[in-house]
C-alpha cells in the first residue's frame, strides 16, 4: 500500500494561494504511522484509521498519487510473465481469440455453453499463473497469496484491461491470471470451519460455486425474493426458482439465498445456503441465451431441496451481507477493468486516426475525431481516480462503510466503457464494427455490467439513498 502523504506538490504554488496551511496539514499526514490501520473493521467500529469519524474529510486520510513501488514491479513481471507464457500458449490457441473467438467458444448444440476446449484453455492459463504467483496475488499469505491490496487489484486489473484481450485477462467468464476470488473472500470471511476447508478446492477448481440471488419475479429488488426455506428435524428445506444462476454448467455448489423469516422487501430474513448442485430437487431448466456467447446463465428451480443446517453461510437470515461482501470485491474490479478497457478502446483509436487518409489529411488533423476521444480521455481519468481512491478505501475500512463510493465508480465505468467501445467502432468506420478487431467484443461483455452486479440504476439509487440520508452515513 502507499503511504499517506503528499508527494511533488510545489509548495510555492500553495503559497500564491494562501493555501500554505493545508499543505503543512497533508505533510503531517504524510508522517502518520500506518500500524493502526485495520482492514475489515466492521461499521462504526471503534479501531481502524481516521478514528471514529465515518466521513471523508481530507483531515483524515491524506492524499498520496504516486502508485506503490512494489505494485510498479508487480505489472512489470505480469508483462513478462504474458510474454513469456500466456502469448505463446495463446498464439497456439488462436481461434479463440480472433474473428472465430464466439464459434469457438460456444457449444451451439449443447444450450449455448462453454466448449470443453476453451474451458480447459482457461484452467491451463490459471494453473500456469498460480504456479508462476500471479494467481492469488489478492489473498492473504495463509491462502498462498500475496496478501494483496485492493489497490493493487485495481491498478492491475486496470493495466491487464489496458493491454486489450487475450488469455491473460479474458472477458467473457471474468478469468484472468490474477484471479478475482468473491466467493473465496466471502467464504474466507463469513463462512463456517467446514466451509473455509473448502478454500483450497474452490483455488484448483475442484469445487466450484455459483451464486444464486436473481428469480425470474425478482432481480433489482432481491429483498423481495420468493425462494424461501423452512427447518424440519435437523435439516432446511428450499422451494423456489433462480434466474441467471451463472456458472452452473460446470458449478458443483450454488449458493442459494432464500427467505427463511420477515416480510417480503425486509433486508433480513434471507438466509444463504451452500447447496451441492447434485443434491435431489435441484434442476437446471435452461441457460438463457446472451448478448455475448456463451452462455452460463441458468434458469434453475429448487423442489423441496434438503440441506443441513451446516449448509448455512454466514448467520441465519443474514444472508444478505454474503451478498454485499461478493458485490462490492466484484463492482470495484469490474470499475478498474473498465477503465483499462477504456483506456485500451482509445489508445487503438488514437493509433488508427493518426494514420487513416481520408480527403487527403490523417483523421487524427479532425476536431469530430479528437473532441469525443479527448472527452472520454478526461472522463476516464475522472473514473480512474475514483476507482483507486475508493479501493484505496477499501483496503481501510469495513466495505459497508464505502459502498457508495464502490457504487459510483463501478456505474461510471461501465457507463463509459460501453461508450468508449461504441466510440472506438466509429471511429475505425467499418472495420470497427467487423469481429477482426475487438472492439464489438468489449462493447458486448461489458454491457452486462449495466445491468448486472446491481444494474446502474440500482447503484444510483444507492447514491441517492446515501445522499439523501435514507441510508448509511447520514441517516
Ligand atoms: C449475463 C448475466 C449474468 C448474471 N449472473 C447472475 C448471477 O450469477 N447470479 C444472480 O443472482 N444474478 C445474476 N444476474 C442477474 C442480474 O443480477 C439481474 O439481471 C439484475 O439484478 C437486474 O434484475 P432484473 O433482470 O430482474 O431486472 P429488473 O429488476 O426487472 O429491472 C429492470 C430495469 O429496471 C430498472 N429498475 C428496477 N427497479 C428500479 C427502480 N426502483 N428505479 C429505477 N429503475 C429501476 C433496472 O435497473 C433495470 O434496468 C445475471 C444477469 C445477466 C444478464
Amino acid at each position: 500500500m502507499c503511504a499517506p502523504g503528499i508527494a511533488p506538490f510545489a509548495k510555492k504554488s500553495f503559497d500564491t494561494l494562501g493555501l500554505v496551511a493545508v499543505l503543512d496539514q497533508l505533510q503531517r499526514l504524510q508522517r502518520t504511522p500506518r500500524a493502526a490501520v485495520v482492514r475489515n473493521r466492521m461499521p462504526g467500529g471503534v479501531s481502524g484509521r481516521g478514528g471514529d469519524s465515518p466521513s471523508y474529510s481530507i483531515t483524515e486520510v491524506g492524499m498520496d498519487f504516486t502508485i506503490p513501488p512494489e505494485i510498479r514491479q508487480k505489472l512489470k513481471d505480469l508483462d513478462a510473465f504474458i510474454e513469456r507464457e500466456i502469448k505463446p500458449l495463446e498464439e497456439e490457441n488462436i481461434q479463440f481469440f480472433d474473428y472465430r473467438r464466439e464459434h469457438a467458444r460456444t457449444d451451439w448444440d449443447n444450450g449455448g455453453v462453454p466448449t470443453k476446449e476453451w474451458e480447459e484453455l482457461l484452467a491451463e492459463m490459471k494453473r500456469i499463473a498460480d504456479m508462476a504467483g500471479h494467481y492469488r496475488y489478492i489473498l492473504p499469505n495463509d491462502l498462498g497469496g500475496s496478501d494483496g491490496t485492493n489497490l493493487g487489484m485495481a491498478i492491475i486489473r486496470e493495466h491487464l484491461a489496458a493491454k486489450g484481450l487475450g488469455l491473460h485477462n479474458d472477458l467473457q467468464n471474468e478469468s484472468s491470471i490474477v484471479g478475482n476470488f468473491p466467493v473465496v473472500l466471502m467464504i474466507r470471511d463469513l463462512g463456517n470451519d467446514a466451509q473455509k476447508g473448502m478454500v483450497e478446492d474452490m483455488l484448483t477448481g475442484a469445487i466450484k460455486i455459483a451464486f444464486g440471488v436473481t428469480e425470474p419475479n425478482h432481480g433489482s429488488d432481491a429483498t423481495y425474493l420468493e425462494t424461501e426455506a423452512y427447518r424440519q428435524g435437523d435439516e432446511w428445506v428450499i422451494n423456489g426458482m433462480k434466474r441467471f444462476n451463472s456458472g452452473l454448467h460446470s458449478a458443483t455448489h450454488d449458493i442459494v439465498f432464500a427467505r427463511t423469516s420477515g416480510d417480503p422487501g425486509s433486508g433480513h430474513g434471507i438466509t444463504a445456503f451452500l447447496v451441492p448442485t447434485n443434491t435431489e430437487g435441484f434442476n437446471i431448466d435452461f441457460y438463457h441465451w446472451t448478448f455475448n456467447m456463451p452462455t452460463d446463465h441458468a434458469q434453475v428451480t429448487l423442489n423441496n431441496v434438503r440441506v443441513p443446517e451446516s449448509a448455512i453461510v454466514h448467520n441465519e437470515g443474514e444472508g444478505l451481507a454474503c451478498a454485499q461482501h461478493f458485490f462490492h470485491e466484484n463492482r470495484i474490479r469490474q470499475a478498474a477493468s473498465g477503465v483499462g478497457a477504456t483506456q485500451y478502446c482509445i489508445n487503438e483509436s488514437v493509433k488508427y486516426a493518426s494514420e487513416r487518409v481520408t480527403w487527403g489529411k490523417t483523421l487524427s488533423t479532425r476536431q469530430a475525431i479528437q473532441f469525443p476521444l479527448a472527452e472520454a480521455h478526461t472522463e476516464n481519468e475522472l473514473i480512474r481516480n475514483l476507482v483507486y481512491k475508493t479501493a484505496w478505501h477499501l483496503d481501510q475500512r469495513h466495505h459497508m462503510e464505502v459502498t457508495d463510493q464502490v457504487a459510483m465508480a463501478n456505474y461510471r465505468a461501465n457507463r463509459l466503457v460501453c461508450h468508449t467501445a461504441d466510440l472506438a467502432m466509429q471511429t475505425h468506420g467499418g472495420m470497427g464494427y467487423t469481429r477482426h478487431l475487438p472492439f464489438e467484443h468489449i462493447y458486448r461483455h461489458h454491457r452486462r455490467y449495466r445491468i448486472t452486479e446491481g444494474s446502474e440504476e440500482v447503484q444510483i439509487r444507492k447514491v441517492a439513498a446515501h445522499l439523501f440520508g435514507l441510508t448509511g452515513r447520514k441517516r
